[in-house]
């Protein structure tokens, strides 16, 4: 917890955005996937919910969090990183309500939503070519990093910040576990950070160490699911890939995105793409395992609006 006397940076107020990250709602799915899952449940953390409209808001507020806490980010410096997405519009947020400047290098074929939502925070949004894609971005962010020094930036770096999975740890896993009364076989989501399936696995396991934590990985490299990283390499210390995940579910973009619709005209739940590809997976994985599944609907679909696919699932 911080602490009253950490300067302006104030968490401490209980009726700010930040006071309202997690804590999300959970929503039984049993209508769209019940002839599969015989009898069983399947839970679903609804992340849409979050003030930044995503589960990120949870890893980016613990990264800045321990970044004031441990003196890595000091008043007036500037927080820094890429993202296309959900991560770059948490840290925005936060930014705005600590008032701490955020800059973000993000490809520039990012959804104009996205680029939209981070500048009406006040983040400053550096677009990246879009043939050079995330690494692109990643390494254009690192590249002024390292121009301006610590001194001036601070760099949450979610891919290798412990603070990522830790999130998930202390809090999604510790929500879904009240949520079901622990009732849960098999927790199974997609990787992008690996954070949520890291984090929320290794709660799952030490609490009950028969839960088979199950990764749903995108079939072919231009899968176009936001979020998800198809070469994914997680090296986070203390969350080890290799005790924490069981097994894997590939899933196709068209059968994600016919899912996806399915949540959103069956179960009324306006979700983004990762929440669809969850879904599919798991109905997947019905046909080899028998028990109660629960996953996280990642992102809100407002997120999506100008998309083709949303055009055309109307
Ligand atoms: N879905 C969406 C929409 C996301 O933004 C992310 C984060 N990149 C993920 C899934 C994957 O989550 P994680 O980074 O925790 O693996």
């Amino acid at each position: 917890m911080v602490k009253s006397n950490s300067g302006s940076f104030n968490f401490l107020n209980s009726f700010s955005a930040l006071s309202n990250i997690g804590k999300t709602g959970a929503v039984l799915l049993n209508k769209i996937i019940n002839p599969y899952l015989c009898g069983s449940k399947l839970y679903a953390k609804l992340e849409g919910l979050n003030p930044g409209g995503s589960v990120k808001d949870r890893p980016a507020l613990y990264m800045i969090k321990n970044a004031i806490i441990n003196g890595n980010l000091k008043e007036g410096m500037v927080i820094i990183d890429s993202s296309s997405g959900n991560t770059g519009i948490s840290y925005a947020m936060i930014g705005a309500l600590l008032g701490v400047k955020v800059k973000i290098y993000a490809p520039s074929n990012m959804s104009e939503e996205r680029k939209k939502v981070m500048r009406l925070y006040g983040a400053e949004l550096i677009l990246t070519p879009a043939e050079e894609s995330h690494d692109g971005a990643i390494k254009r962010a690192e590249e002024e990093y390292k121009r301006g020094g610590k001194d001036l930036y601070y760099m949450p770096d979610q891919y290798n910040n412990v603070f990522n999975p830790f999130a998930h740890y202390e809090t999604t896993a510790v929500e879904l576990l009240e949520q079901t009364g622990g009732n849960i076989d098999y927790f199974a989501t997609g990787i992008g950070t690996g954070g949520t399936i890291l984090g929320v696995g290794k709660k799952l396991k030490e609490y009950n160490n028969n839960i088979k934590i199950i990764a749903v990985v995108p079939d072919n490299e231009m899968h176009g699911i936001e979020g998800w990283k198809y070469n994914y390499a997680l090296n986070f210390k203390d969350f080890d890939q290799n005790k924490i995940i069981d097994d894997f579910v590939k899933v196709d973009t068209e059968g994600s995105y016919s899912m996806l619709k399915k949540i959103i005209k069956e179960e009324g739940i306006l979700c983004g793409f990762s929440s669809g590809a969850n879904v599919y997976g798991i109905k997947k994985l019905t046909e080899k395992y028998r028990g109660n599944f629960a996953t996280v609907l990642p992102d809100t679909g407002l997120r999506y609006l100008s998309t083709r696919v949303f055009n055309e699932i109307m």
